[in-house]
């Protein structure tokens, strides 16, 4: 069995204290749900705060990016150590990302070993546009993804990461892949591509979240579905009953 978890990635929202107050508005419902592992990926300036607010919470911390070099001369970037200094988790590859700042397969790929290396939980994304989608290459798409973001993975570590599919087309847009659709892709070309990279087991236990306007009252949808093991939720997460709601669904 593999433990549900749900991500709210806050991307470039919130200051310093309007975080204080979401974190505040919602800990303490967040952390009487049991069953489910919760996660909050707030911007960089507001981790040290967040983090604070979530020691003995059991409410994990991701950050949405980091570099993979060690330290040095990338300005305004920031480095694997920096991030695992307050978070347990790290957002790679996510389609934003991918579209507005060039980020290739293969950075992803150097970002998911850095990550591993500092004991940090990747949850790397993967999806496909709306055009892939419309000619029937969501399963070629997201197959390279995986195998290109994944290569040579510490195969002793790869039981940890956290894959989420998160097509393009229903990210932000209130256009949601139906629970089925976005449940073939994982069961046909996610998990198979996984078992590719490190063997059948250990793609039995990886975990895949579904991402794309989930909502409070679309959730159920896609966690009654059996490949689906919880969700990164974006708009949602900034509207504590929406995020509550959502956790609540993946805890049943
Ligand atoms: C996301 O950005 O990861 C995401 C899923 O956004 P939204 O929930 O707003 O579609």
């Amino acid at each position: 069995m593999r433990t549900p978890i749900v991500a709210g990635n806050w991307k470039m929202n919130k200051t310093v204290e309007e975080a204080r107050s979401l974190v505040l508005s919602m800990s303490l419902k967040l952390r009487e749900i049991g069953g489910v592992e919760k996660v909050l990926c707030p911007p960089f300036p507001a981790l040290l705060a967040v983090s604070a607010m979530l020691q003995g919470t059991g409410i994990g911390l991701g950050a949405q990016n980091m570099h993979w070099e060690e330290k040095g001369a990338y300005t305004g970037e920031v480095a694997p150590a920096m991030v695992a200094e307050f978070c347990q988790f790290v957002i790679i590859g996510h389609s934003e990302r991918r579209a507005y700042f060039g980020e290739t397969d293969e950075m992803v790929n150097k970002k998911v070993h850095a990550a591993l290396a500092h004991g940090l939980t990747p949850i790397v994304c993967v999806g496909e546009t709306e055009d892939e989608y419309a000619s029937n290459r969501t399963g070629e798409v997201v197959r390279r993804q995986i195998s290109r973001g994944l290569a040579d993975a510490d195969p002793a570590k790869a039981a940890t990461l956290i894959v989420a599919y998160e097509p393009i087309w229903a990210i932000g847009t209130g256009r949601a892949s139906s629970g089925e659709n976005a449940n073939a892709v994982l069961a046909d070309h996610i998990r198979p591509a996984l078992a590719d990279l490190f063997g059948e087991d250990t793609s039995q236990a990886i975990r895949i979240q579904y991402g794309g306007s989930v909502t409070g009252a679309n959730a159920d949808e896609f966690f009654s579905q059996p490949e689906i093991d919880g969700a990164l939720v974006g708009g949602a997460s900034l509207k504590k009953d929406d995020f509550i709601a959502i956790v609540q669904a993946a805890a049943k």
